[in-house]
């Protein structure tokens, strides 16, 4: 049976905007060690906004832009959404088929008989396009046309007001590290990782790999120590099922990542965290 204390405990995190999903993840949360965040939509606000176009060869900025828009036309990825607003006008699905949303890489559609890619390196290099070396850093969105490459689009992304603080502030509290797996460019997450503090950075991962990432810290970590993860996106649900304590993103974060979640931060804000901490070690002196 339960303590009552939890189910005091677990009511005043929800006054917080903490929705926990039974004591024993409370209690748990007393013995965290390790704090694993996702990147986008968790650390970063997960509102990215075309800043360039840079087409390649003989592609014009507007065809770049228009097949970009075309192959993120289905997708819910945050990227997706500022590639058509950028775009900014009607798509006519009857010129697409055969699309395919490849994870931690991006799309492959087929848009008016031309094959169209757009997504990360990963994704010209698995699909065997070669480009130069980029002239920007940050998150780029490589685009190409019939195994042509024809440019890339600059999408920044904004780190979310108070997640140094509440970085710190996990620190300070006994966190003894802090992680960051993302699947975007090593040069973007070294960037927000250095902003942040954070005390390690791991990039360029799928979906799969962010769960070696806690199996391995499960493997160092010692005794009762716990490892939370917290994610957002629908690429995150494996991982959040994996850590010891899951910690989903309330408001931007997607039904699988919540339902997957033992833990729901209703207002997105990092900070959270660090309250649902507290409460759990008030809960534990009033239970025992
Ligand atoms: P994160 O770990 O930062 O939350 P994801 O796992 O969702 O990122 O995606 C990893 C990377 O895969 C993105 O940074 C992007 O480069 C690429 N990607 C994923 N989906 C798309 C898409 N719809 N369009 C373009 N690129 C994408
Ligand atoms: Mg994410």
């Amino acid at each position: 049976s339960i303590p009552l204390g939890f189910f005091g405990g677990i009511g005043a995190a929800s006054r917080a905007g903490v929705l926990v999903k039974g004591g024993s993840y409370l209690e748990a949360l007393n013995d965290a060690a390790y704090v694993v965040f996702d990147k986008t939509g968790t650390l970063t606000k997960g509102v990215f906004q075309v800043t360039a176009l840079k087409p390649s060869g003989s592609f014009s900025p507007e065809e770049l832009l228009e097949y970009a828009a075309y192959a993120e036309a289905h997708s819910t990825h945050p990227i997706a959404e500022s590639i058509r607003q950028a775009y900014g006008k009607a798509l006519d699905g009857n010129r697409m088929s055969g699309y395919n949303e490849i994870p931690g890489h991006g799309i492959q559609v087929s848009v008016g008989g031309k094959e169209v890619l757009a997504g990360n390196a990963k994704l010209m290099e698995r699909e065997g396009v070669a480009f130069a070396p980029p002239e920007d850093t940050g998150t780029l969105v490589h685009v190409a046309i019939d195994q042509a490459y024809a440019g890339y689009i600059v999408i920044s992304d904004e780190v979310k007001e108070n997640a140094a603080e509440a970085i710190r502030a996990l620190k300070r509290y006994g966190i003894r590290r802090t992680v960051m797996l993302t699947g975007d460019a090593r040069a973007t997450a070294e960037a927000v990782g250095r902003r942040l503090g954070l005390d390690e950075v791991h990039a360029e991962l799928l979906p799969q790999h962010k769960v070696e990432e806690i199996e391995k810290l499960d493997k160092q970590k010692s005794g009762k120590d716990k490892v939370i993860f917290v994610g957002d996106g629908i690429n995150d649900t494996p991982v959040l099922a994996r850590a010891d304590i899951g910690v989903a993103m309330g408001g931007l974060g997607s039904d699988a990542a919540i339902e997957a979640a033992d833990i729901v931060l209703m207002t997105d804000e990092p900070s959270k965290l660090l309250a649902a901490l507290r409460i759990a070690r008030k809960t534990r002196r009033i239970v025992w």
